[in-house]
């Protein structure tokens, strides 16, 4: 058998558990067991062949190939992946695309609810600045500090609560990133049958899904400068409400589309509060 049949084998059977993309996951399959495109041509070995298997077989379970795999890509960086995790998504790749517009090797930066860790750790890598990430549950910890090493990041970990500012007393950042929980009580229970797999604690934001964000920009804004920015995701459907917290909050602020131009990211500056 050749890679590309092997795919269309996977592709088929995918399809027939209803994963949304088949032939995308096939394709991520076979470039994970083979280390080749399935468009190359090459044979599969008997013991590639077991791979496949057992690996199209667990996720015909519904568990998501990025637990299945153990690692997954974020801005070209390779982080490792399991349950208690939230996987890194493309879209939060926006939110390094600003630090990359405003951080250099000077710049100090905070990250709330890290996860795996993969905002602050791809935001040094491109950057130079220096980061600290906050995390609070214990699982998630122990991947942000794996990811950590693995990429030989100049990140801090830190193991607490983002609605909890008293780590960093007297520290003054030029950015705070965060993506928080946000989805709301409707969305949790039409969760996707690949997300029930991911914590709830790092996707649910409370009814309405802006519990974070209604205190993170109070919260936080004594340890930003003056001029600092504040970027955090946001659901689909949010980024005007957040937009309004955050100038509440005492910042300007925008709201960011993604590549497929829907609301993701609300970028705020801190401005002097007018008394
Ligand atoms: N983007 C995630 C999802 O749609 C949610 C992540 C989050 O709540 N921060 O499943």
């Amino acid at each position: 058998m050749n890679g590309r049949q092997a795919a269309a084998e996977i592709a088929a059977k995918l399809k027939e558990a209803q994963v949304f993309s088949p032939e995308y996951e096939a394709g991520e399959i076979i470039l994970e067991v083979c280390k080749n495109h399935p468009l190359q041509v090459f044979e599969i070995t008997a013991e590639q062949k077991k791979a496949i298997d057992a690996i199209t077989a667990e996720r015909i379970k519904g568990r998501p190939l990025q637990y299945i795999f153990g690692k997954w890509e974020f801005y070209g960086y390779e982080f490792f992946v399991g349950e208690g995790v939230l996987i890194p998504r493309p879209e939060t790749e926006l939110l390094v695309d600003i630090a990359v517009k405003n951080l250099d090797k000077n710049s100090v930066m905070l990250d709330l609810c890290s996860g795996t860790g993969c905002i602050p750790i791809a935001c040094t890598k491109e950057t130079g600045c220096k980061a600290y990430a906050v995390e609070l549950y214990d699982k998630a910890f122990s991947y942000l500090e794996k990811n950590i090493a693995h990429n030989k990041a100049d990140v801090t970990a830190v193991k607490g609560d983002a609605l909890d500012n008293g780590h960093f007393e007297g520290v003054v950042f030029d950015a705070v990133f965060s993506n928080p929980p946000y989805l709301t009580g409707k969305e949790m229970e039409e969760l996707q049958r690949e997300v029930r797999h991911e914590p709830e604690t790092a996707l649910y934001g409370g009814e309405d899904g802006l519990d974070f964000y209604r205190q993170l920009f109070t919260l936080w804004r004594p340890r930003l400068r003056n001029g600092g920015i504040f970027a955090v995701e946001v659901g689909d459907k949010q980024g005007e409400q957040v937009k309004a917290l955050m100038e509440k909050a005492g910042f300007t602020a925008e709201i960011i589309p993604d590549l497929q131009g829907i609301p993701r990211v609300v970028c705020g500056r801190r401005t002097e509060m007018r008394i």
